[in-house]
Formats: C-alpha cells, sequence, structure tokens
C-alpha cells in the first residue's frame, strides 16, 4: 500500500471564508448605525422647521390678544369702582349703574375674568397697570411723593419769611384766634406772593372754622378748598388736601357728607401722601354703613392702582429705556413681579384762543402699559393652543420676548435650539370698552416698535429621540453580536476538527506503516522457516517440530492481527455484525485463556485464570467470537506489556447485577488523563520511535467496539508503575429475554 505523506495543510483560508462575512456584515452594520443617527438627528431638524413653519403668519397677534385680553376687564372694572361703588349713595350715576342688573352682571363677570386671570391676586388692584409717562419721567396726572415744598416758600424774604414762621408756630401751638388773625394779616402786609397769602388766609379760616359748628365749619373749608384747591401748602400738599383732613376731623361730630365724599373721591383719583391715612379715618366714620365702607374699599382699589402706576414709572426709568421718547419694551421688577410693559409714545394736541390769538398745543408723553410675567405666559400658552401646535415629546417650545426668556413650563427646557421663527406684536383691535362702548384700541396699533419675540423648537428630549434607533441599534448590535460569537463558535469548531483530521491523517499512515511492518517481519521468518524445511536443511526432528510450532504460531499471530484489521474495517465502514447466543463465558474465557498460553509462555508469562460465577450465571446473550476476540486484545496487550516472569491474571466475577471480566497485570501501567485516549483508534502512548511494544493502535479501540455492542462498559484501573486492570463490565442479560 502507497502511502503518500502530504505537506501540512493550512487552515488559513478556511478561516478567512469564515470569519470575513461576519467582519463585513460588522463593519457595515456599524456604518449603517452612525449613518442612521445623522438621519435622525436631520429628520428632527426638519420636523422642527416644519412645526415653526405651521405657526399661523398672525400668530404675534394671537400672542397681542391674549396679553391684552384682560385690559377690557379691568376698565370696566374700574370704571363700576369709581363711577358707582365709590360715590355718594344718592349719587345719580351710581343710582343707574348699581340698580342696572345688566351692568352689575357684566361687573361681576368682569371681576371673575380678573380673579382667573392673577389667582394670586387678592385685595388691592388686579395687576394689569396702565399709565402715561411724561417726559419729565413722571406719571402724568399724578402729582409726586414725596411733595416737593412750594416756590413762594423759597422766594419769601427774610421779612416776610419771619412773619410767616409766626404764624404757622401760633397755628401749631394752637394759639387764640384772636392772634391768628393778627399773624395772618402781619404777613399778608408783607406783600408775599400771591400763593403765600392764599396760605396765611387759609390758616386763618381754618383757625376761625374750629369756633363754628361742624356743618358750617366743613361747608367753609371746602368753599375755600374749592376755588384754591392746587394752591400748594408750605408742605407741598395741595391745600384741598388739608381742607379735607380737617373736614374729615370735624366731620367725626356731625358724620359723613356728599361733599365729603366727593373730597375723598378725588382724593383718591390723584392720591397724595396723606391718602392712606385719610381713607382710614373715613373708614372709621363709615363703619356703620354699608355703602359707604363698601365706597372706601373702592377707594382703596383705585388708590392702590394709583400706587402701582407709580412703583412701576420708578422702575421703568430705573432700567434706564426712557429717554424722552421712547420705543423700547422693557421688562422691570417691581412689588415683587417681574413685568413686561410696552411703551409707546403719543403726542396729544389741541388748540385755544387765548386774547384772540389761537395758540396750538403738543404733548409728548410715553403710554405705558405694564403686565405681570404670569400674564404674558398664559398669552402665549393661549397663543399656541389656538394655533394648534402639536409637537412630539422630544420637542418644546420656547419663546423668548424682547430677550427674556417666558417660562412656558416650570421648568425651563433646556437643549439645542433646532429651529426658530421671529414674530411681533401687532395690532390687536377687538374688544369693546364697557365704558365708552367703543372699541378698545389697545397698544400695539400704529407702534413704532411692536414688541419682539422668538419663538424656537428646542430638542429638550434627546435621549427620548434617539429611543427608536437606539432600540434598533440593540437589535442589530446583538444580531452583530450573536453572529460574531457564533462565527467565532464555528471557526474554532472547524478549526478543531481541522486539527483532529489532521492528526487522524497522521495516525492513520503511522497505522498502515505500523501494520506494514507487523507482517513484513514474521511473514519474512516464517519464510525463511519454511525453505529451511523443504530444502531438507534441518534434519533433526526436534528443530524441526520447534520450526513449526513458531511457523504454526506465527501465523496465529498473524491471523489474528488480519483478523482484528478486517474487523476494524467493518467496524469503520458500519458493516460489523454480531450473533447473540447464549454463551458460557466462563468456558469462553478458560479457553481462551488457553489459546494465548503458549504464546504468553514464550514471552516468560504466566496466565492464570480464576472463575468466580456460579456456572448458570456465566451464560448471558453475546456474540462469543467477538467477546473472545476482545479478550484476546486485552491478553495480548497485557503479556506485551508484562515483564518476564510476571502472572498476568484473568478472572469473571459478578457485580451489581452485571459481569465484569478482568485481565490484570503487572505492566508499566497507564497514567490517568490517557485512560480515555487508549480506547481511540489508532492511539498508541509515546512516540513512534521509542515505543517498544508491537502493535498498531487498534486493538483496544475493537475491544471498546464490540463492548459497546453489547450494552457494556470497558475502563482500565492503572497508575505509572501499579499495572492495569483492564474490565469488561457485561450487563447481565438472561437467554430467555
Ligand atoms: P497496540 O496495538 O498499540 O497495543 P492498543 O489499542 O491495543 O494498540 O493499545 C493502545 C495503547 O494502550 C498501547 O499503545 C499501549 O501503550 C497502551 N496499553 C494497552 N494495554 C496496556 C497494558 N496492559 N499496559 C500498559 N499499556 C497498555
Amino acid at each position: 500500500m502507497a502511502v503518500r505523506i502530504q505537506s501540512k495543510p493550512s487552515f488559513f483560508w478556511q478561516g478567512i471564508l469564515i470569519l470575513l462575512p461576519v467582519v463585513l456584515m460588522a463593519c457595515f452594520g456599524f456604518w449603517a448605525i452612525l449613518h442612521e443617527r445623522n438621519s435622525v438627528e436631520q429628520d428632527a431638524r426638519q420636523r422642527a422647521n416644519e412645526i415653526i413653519q405651521s405657526l399661523p403668519n398672525d400668530f404675534g397677534r394671537l400672542a397681542a390678544n391674549g396679553l391684552v385680553s384682560t385690559d377690557a376687564s379691568k376698565n370696566g372694572w374700574f370704571g363700576y369702582l369709581q363711577w358707582a361703588l365709590a360715590a355718594w349713595p344718592d349719587d345719580k350715576t351710581r343710582k343707574q349703574l348699581v340698580n342696572n342688573t345688566n351692568e352689575v352682571a357684566d361687573i361681576t363677570r368682569e371681576a371673575r375674568v380678573l380673579h382667573e386671570m392673577f389667582p394670586d391676586w387678592t385685595n388691592g388692584a388686579p395687576p394689569i397697570v396702565d399709565f402715561r409717562l411724561s417726559t419729565n419721567g413722571n406719571v402724568d396726572g399724578l402729582r409726586r411723593i414725596p411733595p416737593s415744598p412750594p416756590d413762594w416758600l423759597a422766594s419769601l424774604s427774610t421779612e416776610q419769611h419771619e412773619a410767616w414762621a409766626g404764624l404757622v408756630a401760633a397755628d401749631y401751638a394752637n394759639a387764640p384766634l384772636t392772634n391768628i388773625i393778627a399773624l395772618a394779616a402781619a404777613f399778608e402786609r408783607t406783600e408775599p406772593a400771591e400763593s403765600a397769602k392764599i396760605n396765611a388766609r387759609f390758616i386763618r379760616l381754618r383757625a376761625e372754622s374750629r369756633s363754628l359748628p361742624a356743618t358750617n365749619s366743613i361747608s367753609l373749608l371746602f368753599r375755600f378748598a374749592g376755588s384754591h384747591y392746587d394752591v400748594e401748602s408750605e408742605s407741598g400738599l395741595p391745600l384741598g388736601t388739608l381742607a379735607l383732613a380737617e373736614a374729615l376731623k370735624r366731620s367725626r361730630e356731625c358724620g359723613p357728607t356728599k361733599r365729603l365724599w366727593e373730597a375723598l373721591r378725588s382724593e383718591v383719583v390723584d392720591p397724595g401722601i396723606f391718602a392712606p391715612s385719610l381713607l382710614n379715618n373715613a373708614a372709621n366714620l363709615a363703619a356703620n354703613n354699608p355703602q359707604l365702607s363698601e365706597g372706601i374699599r373702592a377707594m382703596r382699589i383705585l388708590m392702590d392702582d394709583k400706587q402701582m402706576q407709580r412703583d412701576l414709572a420708578d422702575a421703568v426709568k430705573q432700567s434706564g429705556s426712557v429717554n424722552g421718547i421712547t420705543t423700547t419694551n422693557v421688562w422691570v421688577d417691581a412689588m415683587g413681579r417681574r413685568w413686561f410693559c410696552i411703551l409707546q409714545p403719543e403726542a396729544s394736541g389741541g388748540g385755544t384762543i387765548i386774547s384772540n390769538k389761537p395758540v396750538h398745543w403738543t404733548t409728548i408723553f410715553t403710554e405705558v402699559s405694564c403686565y405681570p410675567e404670569s400674564l404674558v405666559v398664559k398669552a402665549f400658552q393661549g397663543a399656541l393652543r389656538d394655533s394648534s401646535v402639536s409637537l412630539p415629546g422630544y420637542f418644546k417650545i420656547a419663546i423668548r420676548l424682547e430677550g427674556q426668556r417666558i417660562a412656558l413650563s416650570p421648568k425651563i427646557p433646556q437643549g439645542d435650539v433646532l429651529a426658530q421663527r421671529q414674530f411681533q406684536m401687532i395690532s390687536v383691535g377687538e374688544g369693546l370698552n364697557p365704558m365708552t362702548g367703543q372699541e378698545s384700541n389697545k397698544p400695539f396699533d400704529d407702534m413704532p416698535s411692536h414688541p419682539r419675540f422668538t419663538v424656537s423648537v428646542i430638542l429638550a428630549n434627546r435621549p427620548l429621540l434617539y429611543a427608536r434607533q437606539r432600540q434598533l441599534q440593540l437589535i442589530f448590535g446583538s444580531l452583530i453580536g450573536l453572529s460574531t460569537i457564533s462565527a467565532l463558535i464555528g471557526f474554532f469548531a472547524a478549526l478543531r476538527s481541522f486539527r483532529r483530521q489532521h492528526q487522524l491523517n497522521e495516525m492513520k499512515s503511522n497505522f498502515v506503516s505500523s501494520v506494514s511492518h507487523e507482517l513484513r517481519a514474521p511473514i519474512a521468518s516464517v519464510r525463511l522457516m519454511a525453505e529451511n524445511l523443504e530444502r531438507g536443511k534441518i534434519a533433526e526432528s526436534e528443530k524441526q517440530n520447534d520450526y513449526f510450532r513458531f511457523i504454526v504460531q506465527e501465523c496465529r499471530r498473524l491471523s489474528s492481527l488480519i483478523e482484528n484489521v478486517l474487523d476494524f474495517s467493518r467496524i469503520e465502514q458500519n458493516r460489523k455484525q454480531y450473533d447473540f447466543e447464549p454463551t458460557d463465558l466462563a468456558a469462553l474465557a478458560q479457553t481462551t485463556v488457553k489459546l494465548m498460553e503458549p504464546s504468553a509462555a514464550e514471552r516468560g508469562v504466566r496466565l492464570a485464570f480464576q472463575a468466580g460465577l456460579a456456572p448458570e450465571k456465566c451464560e448471558p446473550n453475546l456474540d462469543g467470537r467477538a467477546i473472545q476476540q476482545a479478550l484476546v486484545n486485552l491478553l495480548d496487550n497485557a503479556v506485551k506489556h508484562s515483564p518476564k516472569g510476571a502472572t498476568v491474571e484473568i478472572g469473571l466475577k459478578s457485580e451489581g447485577g452485571a459481569i465484569e471480566l478482568f485481565v490484570k497485570d503487572s505492566g508499566p501501567g497507564i497514567p490517568r488523563e490517557e485512560h480515555e485516549k487508549i480506547f481511540e483508534r489508532f492511539y498508541r502512548r509515546g512516540s513512534e520511535l521509542r515505543r517498544e511494544t508491537q502493535g498498531v493502535g487498534i486493538g483496544l479501540s475493537i475491544v471498546k467496539h464490540i463492548v459497546e455492542a453489547h450494552g457494556g462498559k470497558i475502563f482500565v484501573k492503572s497508575e505509572i508503575g501499579k499495572g492495569s486492570r483492564f474490565v469488561i463490565e457485561l450487563p447481565v442479560k438472561n437467554q430467555h429475554e
């Protein structure tokens, strides 16, 4: 048989073929995932743009509408406070308004609207404030607080000043009336300015009035104040206010009057520094009169509104944006809130005839409308609602009004701005003023600078945007991971089987050379002996007998080897057949031992058989020839590996429902890690060159096949230097089964 030794094959290309598709797939997968991420971001930008573009063009008008929606309610309600509730009970206008049920229903509704709009507003005036700012920075129509000393006081000469101080000191010390009259006359004689004279007269009148009955005194005071209301007193307060204070004092004696009430009402329209205490005094007077008490409450609200105008005017001034006429809209902090103030320059003019000449006048001022931040937020929320903007969860809308971010939700969203659009609050003309019945023309008409704002779409929740993509990523990632793992497993399995195959091939070629070797030597010696015998070269009959015995033995050995090889080939091709029949195992074992004894003896090894089983138990169903072959192989190995003079024990015993057939030698033993391997085909211990025993490496694999075909087991118990004990364990099968 010719054996072709191949050069060592390589696994390189197979490995590449297995791994390359996976590597390519993984690269493509990662590329696709990255690409997908970019396109998700691009889609988001596009979507954000669509959302921004879907906002109506008049979004600015919607927002403006929302902002001024409460103006009319406030104006209506304030008109009612001023003309109805704050007026004297028998006032005609008051009666008309209070008795008109429609009017009352309207006003109740307005008040409810205001309360809904400003939930944190509990008393005082609602937080929407309008006023006019004069070019000098004061609120138009409101006096300054604190008041400044009058011009006439500064213009007094020393002599006049002394006379004035004397009069004031006497008045302060409640001096007798005659003194005061004299001092007032003395002051007037110094010829001071007209306003100073009027002040002196007022002091005298007030002193005189104290000796009159209350009602007379009050009408005297009001008559005087009526003609000199705007003349400033020494403290800068109008004489009207001082007269009112005195009248209030005297009213304790006679109760409130219509005149007093009207004076109070004009005081709160332009409240001075004493207005709150005047109102407190009036409240005491009116304590028992529900209508008047209601009037005081109304007046307090009106006064509160004026105070807010003053505070906001100060804040607007401090913002530094008002410089003469201004068109800048500003955010200011006042009264614990943040306000958005819209500043609109206005001019009002008129004409009159003075001394037969037409005189024209023009006043320039700034109309200021202030709205609290909460209302601004509501206005934009409403505008967004009306524009039916639908946002995916990862987007949020952000609005910046004149540079200030509007808190549309409690948590201000953070994130990249994906799209932005500019708007302006523009003219609104809707809503009727309930008092005038005319359309209220609110701030943004013809404004030089409409409040500007930007609407942005913000990517507020990035993880949510990428959630779907991440899911795909996860699925693809795991697929790639799994296929990589399975490709690697495949790769290593192929590599392993490649190596095994390679090893097997090597073992096979070793096997072939072993078989050839095993055959060549005995055949040569048998041929030589047979030739010698034939030629009659061997004369002595004893030697002839030796030759014959040797020839027979070698032939037996050869046929047993050939039998093994043939059997092995049958096993490999799955053609090996077994004929099971009840067999006397003990007898079979004994015969086999007998058969093997001569060759063992030749090697100086003794075979000792001990049948340890009752005869009836030793007749299981088995293929006698095959079992004998197995036993021959075991005995052959045992003899081969035993030293000269040793004994090989063969025995049978019954062990836990099975029959054990064992062969025990005192050879070199087999290390534990090879107990399994020796049963593999072609496996031989040690290296080819150093091997001392004959053999081809298939004996034990045939034994294993035979034993397993009988449903049994073969194993070895052995240690280096302690001999080996091969055990065949056969299940007990009764012949009747
Ligand atoms: P071989 O033809 O080489 O004997 P086997 O399949 O019968 O092939 O045995 C396989 C290997 O097991 C042998 O090469 C030998 O190294 C080892 N072996 C078998 N029987 C024994 C034994 N009784 N004592 C020591 N080693 C043994």
